[in-house]
Parts: structure tokens; sequence; C-alpha cells
């Protein structure tokens, strides 16, 4: 069984919390029996100019220190348009990025929004790699509900759309979003292992992910809800780490 945290954030010493090296890192996953990591940089690693370049490079850098266990999502900010889908593109292309992570809070932008999400959205498409999307709580209404989640993969039916910590306390609206769009996908950090029982069976199986959000989540404790969760070993697998696998195209026998 491969195991897959499918929400993390990682950054150099100095700009997020630890682990901030890749040994310190690979420690944790290796104390958890996780093969590989999504990972990205946090917001307290965006630049004094508003970019998350130095935060990206760190990561590139990083994933070629254990290129089969970190994978890397690059994180720009959809304000800085041209900036923002150059980075993708070279991030996608050049720098071995498997995805983009977007934040609708932290960078104050509607996740819905056709001038600002829906050109990285086309573009993410054209290149067939997916976007995790931070979802849920009060604080970003208006930016972030995960229903709006389902505008965007209703204009974009080829794109995958990760559905980040599943809406938090929103996570009724986020299976029903899933269970009108098959290009969504649930990631189940901070939800309850009764939650996360709902969402495969309301969503299925294949179409829920484990993630952590470490360092601001425990993978130790979002782990443990999956595993704890009524639903079968099988599906367990292919929340723990299969459809994260397949997903991003990874080999599962690794
Ligand atoms: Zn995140």
């Amino acid at each position: 069984m491969v195991v897959i945290d499918g929400h993390t954030h990682f950054a150099g010493p100095g700009n997020g919390f630890p682990p901030n090296t890749v040994e310190d890192l690979l420690a944790i996953m290796d104390g958890n029996g996780i093969d590989s990591i999504v990972t990205c940089a946090p917001y307290s690693s965006i630049g004094k100019d508003r970019t998350y370049d130095d935060a990206n490079r760190f990561l590139v850098e990083s994933m070629s220190k254990a290129p089969e266990r970190i994978i890397g999502f690059l994180r720009v900010n959809p304000h800085l348009q041209e900036h923002a889908l150059r980075s993708i593109e070279d991030g996608v292309k050049n720098q071995s990025f498997k995805g983009v992570k977007v934040h609708p809070r932290n960078e104050a932008f509607a996740i819905n929004s056709e001038e600002l999400a829906f050109p990285i959205a086309e573009l993410a498409s054209k290149l067939k790699v997916p976007i995790l999307i931070h979802t849920g709580e009060p604080d970003t209404y208006g930016f972030a509900q995960p229903t709006l989640v389902g505008d965007l993969a209703d204009s974009f039916p080829d794109l995958t759309l990760i559905i980040g910590h599943m809406g938090k306390r929103l996570y009724e609206d986020a299976i029903c979003v899933a269970r009108w769009f098959e290009n969504i996908i649930l990631e189940t950090s901070f939800r309850s292992h009764r939650d996360i029982a709902r969402a495969v069976k309301r969503v299925g199986a294949d179409r829920v992910v484990y993630g952590s959000d470490m360092p601001f989540g425990v993978p130790e404790i979002e782990m443990m809800k999956v595993r704890l969760a009524d639903i079968t070993s099988e599906e367990k697998g292919l929340v723990l780490g299969d459809n994260m696998a397949r997903t991003l195209g990874l080999g599962v026998d690794r």
C-alpha cells in the first residue's frame, strides 16, 4: 500500500513552522509510514514582492533531494496575473511541479473569479495538472466556499480540482459539489472520521484523499481519522494513497 499525504506545506528556516529541512521532513514521513507528500509553500513564505518565487525555488531544491518522495505544487499569487501564469507554465514544464495550490483567503480572491482564477484553471487544464484549493470557514466567506469550486469544475471539465479541508465546517457543501462534478476530489484534513466515512459513501472512495495540512495539522492524527473511519480496508487504501498516486500519474507499486 502506498501512503501519500495529499496536502502539506514546507519552507526553509525562518519562513514557516518546522520541519524546515528535507532531513527533518523525511524523518517525520518515515515515522508515520508516509511514502510521499504533496507540498507547497506556506503563506508565511510569501516574499516582499508578493510572489512565492523564493519559496517555490526552495521546493525545487528540496524535490531534487528526494524526487520520489517530495511532490511539489506551485504556489502563486493570482493577482500577479501574468507572473502567476508564467510561473505555472515554467514550473510544470521545467521544474517538475505536479500541481498548483491556491488559497483564496490568503491571496484575497474569489475562487470562481473569471478575471483571477479562470486563467489559472485554463492553464492547469492545458498542462494536465490538478489545482489544490483551500476551502472552508466563515473567514473565507465570499472567497472560498466549497460550492464555488463547482463553477471552476463546470467551466473546466478536464481539470482536476482538489477541495482542501473538504470545506472544513462546510463539509456538507463540499460533499454536494463533489457529487455534482466528477472532476472534484475531497481532501480530508481537519474533518472527523465520521465526515470522512460520509464523504466516501456519498462521493465514492476513489475521490477522497488523505491530507494533513502539516505543519498546521499533524499527519499522525489526520491519518488516524482515515484509519478509524467506518469504511473498508480497500477504501482506506484508496484514500490514504492510491487515489493521489492515480491523480498525479505516479506508479503505485513503489
Ligand atoms: Zn494548504
